[in-house]
């Protein structure tokens, strides 16, 4: 369920016609819906009310500051996956002890300002990372508390690319390890060992997945349990996947559910850490046509949006649906919708049925609220879109569109000689 729909033959977000945004921001843009936002969190943070729990939304999928700030003021916390992700949580207001940083590649520096910071927990990905944190905690005389993150090898049947829980991925620690890690560490100065995580992979649309990882984590905690550690923090990380075409994932509080029927007696809070479920169908990337092309065997709309700006398709084969923002009587054609970049894996959509556009007609992409914005770059020296957040009648600019000031910031011509 979300806030987008056709009102007399116009798609609006809320209540705002998304051509008038076109015409206040211009585009491409970003368009959130505060609702959808506010309804999905709570959808999801709700099925588990009955349950000691945190829910800590993953900054990676949507990080800007006026999101941030919504989702804490309604009691998130925040999974953050850098210290750039640090900076924008602590700056959003979410408090430090509701953020978990998880990441295969914390640097010494980002360590020692999350333990300055006094956040919640650190996810542990290798062994060298524990002996790294405990040395720099011990330095600033800090314990930090942690929890390991476990490799359960689960297939989470989603995409190669957002799979991050079977044996070969990069991930975690395999859990055939945990015990004698878990053991070491908390043996370590620095360190105070107070959790058990996994993250299994992203867009997951069905439960036996998260089912099955939970299993293999209890059968450790009872494990580490018996061995006198005090473990109080059970991270099922994110993954939860939502409908981008005709896929039908569980809602949220059926993964709830099954989660809790397997959490009874364990005496933990539960941390969870989504991201996609909460942003993803919140968002619409607004585009124009510019040009509509006749090739030899295809037709195209070429946009003024591109893979710079929403990168899903290109890297992953993602599908969005596209939606024209007007409603007409013109007859269906088939297009493959593309960008402007100098890239043949520019494409936003192929092969789709489209009422007939011309030059200047505005299009939805639809759902690109989750690694959209955040996964945008500057390529071909475009500057990044504005994110637009809409509250009922109201228009909010949370990221202006970038200048090209923006664009050379920092660069330097050097005298050479
Ligand atoms: C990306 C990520 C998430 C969020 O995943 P979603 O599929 O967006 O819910 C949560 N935890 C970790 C560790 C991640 O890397």
């Amino acid at each position: 369920m979300n806030h987008f729909s056709y009102i007399d033959g116009e798609l609006c977000c809320e209540n705002v016609p998304l051509r008038r945004i076109a015409q206040d921001v211009g585009t491409p843009a970003y368009i959130y819906s505060h609702a959808t936002l506010v309804r999905h969190f709570q959808a999801f943070d709700g099925s588990f009310k009955d349950l000691d729990h945190l829910t800590c939304f993953s900054v990676k999928a949507c990080s800007n500051l006026a999101i941030l700030n919504l989702l804490a003021s309604m009691g998130a916390g925040v999974d953050i996956v850098s210290g750039g992700e640090l900076h924008r949580a602590l700056l959003a207001g979410v408090p430090a002890d509701r953020i978990v940083f998880s990441g295969v590649g914390k640097t010494e520096e980002e360590i020692r300002d999350a333990v300055t910071a006094g956040i919640l927990m650190f996810n542990v990905e290798s062994h060298q990372e524990i002996d790294l944190l405990s040395r720099a905690a011990e330095n600033l005389g800090k314990k930090a508390r942690i929890a390991l993150r476990i490799n359960p090898d689960v297939d989470p049947k989603t995409h190669p690319y957002i799979s991050t829980g079977l044996r070969k991925n990069k991930f975690g620690i395999p859990i055939e390890d945990a015990e004698e890690q878990y053991l070491r560490a908390a043996g370590l100065p620095g360190l105070e060992v107070v959790g058990i995580d996994c993250h299994l992979g992203s867009q997951i649309t069905e439960v036996g997945p998260f089912v099955d990882g939970l299993n293999r984590l209890r059968n450790l905690l009872d494990q580490l349990k018996k061995r006198g550690l005090n473990i109080r923090y059970l991270d099922m990380g994110g993954g939860l996947g939502i409908t981008y075409d005709t896929e039908q994932p569980p809602e949220p509080i059926d993964y709830a559910r099954a989660l809790k029927e397997r959490l009874s007696g364990t005496d933990t809070t539960l941390i969870l850490e989504p991201g996609r479920v909460i942003v993803g169908n919140a968002a619409v990337l607004l585009v124009q046509v510019l040009f509509t092309k006749k090739g030899a065997t295809r037709n195209f709309l070429v946009t003024n949006g591109g893979m710079n700006d929403l990168v899903r398709p290109s890297l992953y084969g993602s599908y969005h649906a596209v939606w024209p923002v007007a409603k007409t009587d013109r007859p269906p054609t088939t297009v493959d919708v593309v960008g402007p970049i100098c890239e043949s894996s520019d494409f936003l959509a192929k092969e789709r049925s489209l009422p007939e556009a011309l030059p200047g007609d505005l299009l939805a992409v639809m759902s690109a609220g989750a690694y959209g914005f955040s996964m945008s770059s500057n390529y071909n020296s475009r500057r990044r879109a504005p994110e637009i957040l809409v509250k009922g009648d109201a228009i909010h600019v949370i990221r202006r569109r970038e200048t090209f000031e923006d664009l050379t910031r920092g660069e330097q011509i050097p005298d050479l000689g």
